[in-house]
């Protein structure tokens, strides 16, 4: 996302930035709070079948238990870190987006905690302002969009006129002018004649075109949002990662990719392999894997896949390489990377300063650690009320988590 309207002083977008945190999340509270004391004794739900052609209304009394209330309200907070972790992380990478490690460390070298603000305004990164995110979250945005306004059904083809229309104009309410930031290969499926109707043929096409040698992280750095869609039930997530992933990137790299994000979301959502309030992150990346490999047809694309899932150092990424910077596993393993971190700021520092494509490195870094994390709360307070939109961003998760709140309480019926 950029503007170029609309921009307030530094100071009072601050100013106002924290005032709206501290508001939205004391309003948040208290609005759970009642809801959460205010028992749902027998609630009727209205629920769309996945057959869009027939959206169907039909009525299911549900009693959910307060105990699940109280669980909605921890995995909520959950959430939160992970979708503001992805924005936060893609903000803060922009620092250093396309430099190599030389040139970061020259811009940002002497600053112990890096801020937006010291933004090193070259060409690229002027385009956008201090504080706002880039395509990868605005793709991520696109996606929970489309949930919201589908009743939480994964639609590809309306995905996929969502992505047109944010390359033509961006997102007009807060005065972009277009979409920015777009990768070559997504650029190739969107400018394709059939892309809205056919997005899955037409990225196979792109694909093929590319020697089925091209696997861009494109794929990969929107897709926490399908890990935390229906985060209960694995497999669907498994499916909704794969379809929408699809839409713009077919290779199975791509696949393996997304699929490991988000199942590694739902995995730590559904609270799998966490004992004594730690994840054994070992355990959770080898479950990761089982259903990741299946994108893949040898043992060696597998075994490359899970040296990624294992980086223990980012430095073994090299993920500044002018000629690989955009390759998906080069993101993929970063943001594996950070989940064996314990800092948010530290770990997502550390991704700045390995520059390359380090927004999308940190939109990954970020959700995955902001979920492991458990809260917001754990994510540096200056980065996340200093997002330029983040007002804008909250009505949008506000909207969302009706339809996902919906969903969760209505499954345990
Ligand atoms: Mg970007």
């Amino acid at each position: 996302m950029y503007t170029n309207a609309n921009c307030m002083a530094a100071s009072e977008r601050k100013v106002e930035n924290e005032k709206c945190l501290t508001d939205s999340v004391e309003e948040t509270n208290e609005v759970q709070t009642v809801k959460a004391s205010s028992s749902i004794e027998h609630t009727t739900y209205s629920y769309a079948t996945r057959d869009t052609s027939s959206v169907s209304d039909f009525k299911v009394s549900c009693n959910p238990a307060s105990a699940e209330e109280k669980h909605w309200l921890d995995r909520r907070n959950q959430i939160l870190a992970s979708l503001y972790g992805q924005c936060v992380g893609d903000a803060i990478g922009l620092l250093s987006e396309f430099m190599n490690r030389q040139e970061a460390k020259y811009h940002y070298g002497l600053h112990a905690e890096l801020e937006y603000h010291h933004k090193y305004d070259d060409f690229h990164r002027s385009r956008w302002a201090v504080g706002d995110w880039t395509d990868d979250s605005d793709h991520m945005i696109l996606i929970m969009d489309s949930l919201t306004e589908n009743n939480g059904l994964v639609l590809k083809t309306d995905f996929a006129q969502k992505m047109v229309n944010w390359m033509k104009h961006g997102f007009q309410d807060i005065g972009d002018l277009g979409g920015m930031g777009i990768g070559a290969t997504t650029l190739h499926t969107l400018r394709h004649k059939d892309f809205i109707e056919y997005p899955h043929k037409v990225a196979e096409e792109v694909w093929i075109f590319g020697k089925k040698d091209v696997a861009p992280n494109g794929g990969v750095m929107r897709t926490s949002i399908l890990g935390i869609h229906d985060w209960w039930d694995t497999d669907e997530v498994v499916r909704n990662a794969l379809e929408i992933c699809k839409t713009t990137h077919r290779d199975p790299r791509c696949q393996a990719s997304a699929v490991s994000v988000c199942v590694a979301i739902s995995l730590m959502l559904q609270q799998k392999h966490y004992t004594n309030g730690e994840y054994n992150i070992p355990d959770l990346i080898n479950s990761v894997y089982k259903y990741a490999k299946k994108c893949l047809d040898s043992r060696n694309k597998k075994k490359s896949l899970k040296s990624y899932l294992e980086c223990k150092d980012l430095s073994e990424l090299d993920l500044d390489e002018a000629h690989s910077l955009g390759y998906t596993y080069k993101c993929l393993g970063a943001g594996f990377w950070a989940l064996k971190q314990t800092n948010f700021r530290d770990a997502l520092q550390q991704i700045v300063m390995h520059a390359g494509d380090a927004d999308t490195n940190g939109a990954v870094a970020g959700a995955l650690l902001g979920c492991k994390l458990g809260h917001f709360e754990k994510i540096p307070n200056t980065w996340l009320s200093n997002l330029k939109h983040k007002v804008w961003l909250d009505d949008k998760i506000e909207k969302y988590f009706e339809i996902l709140k919906r969903r969760y309480l209505l499954k345990k019926c």
